[in-house]
């Protein structure tokens, strides 16, 4: 068992760690105005509207910024510092951000870069990392 935090899935995110357990990162569309959200969440942000479909994104990104954890938040991150936390914009077709990790030397990693979602297990539950793409 690892001494790092996993999600406790609630009524809203239970279905997006269901789909992070297959390999699958998706986020909540809006049947109403369209508006992609993420992290999930009861209601659209835009217009409120409850009703959602699902979309699963492809998995690609492009680093728009970062920061490099040199102090570790908790005991179980010491190990791995340094490493890079970054704000990281889904694929060409979705303007959804998202935050994560990316395996990578802090000094290989820059504004711009193209990243992949890759996943780390962690007591039964898959998160959602990043590592440079080829
Ligand atoms: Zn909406």
């Amino acid at each position: 068992m690892s001494d790092k935090p996993v999600p406790t899935p609630s009524e809203d995110t239970a279905r997006f760690w269901e789909a992070c357990n297959e390999d699958r990162f998706v986020v909540q569309r809006c049947t109403d105005c369209g508006t992609e959200r993420f992290y999930p969440a009861a209601a659209c942000p835009n217009c409120w509207h409850t009703d959602f479909e699902e979309v699963e994104l492809d998995g690609t990104g492009t680093v728009e910024s970062f920061t490099v954890v040199h102090r570790a938040p908790t005991e179980a991150f010491e190990a791995d510092t340094p490493y890079v936390v970054a704000l990281v914009t889904m694929g060409a077709e979705t303007d959804v951000t998202v935050m994560a990790n990316v395996l990578a030397d802090p000094g290989d990693v820059s504004v711009g870069d193209s990243v992949t979602m890759t996943w780390e297990e962690r007591d039964g539950q898959q998160l959602y990392q990043f590592e440079l793409a080829e």
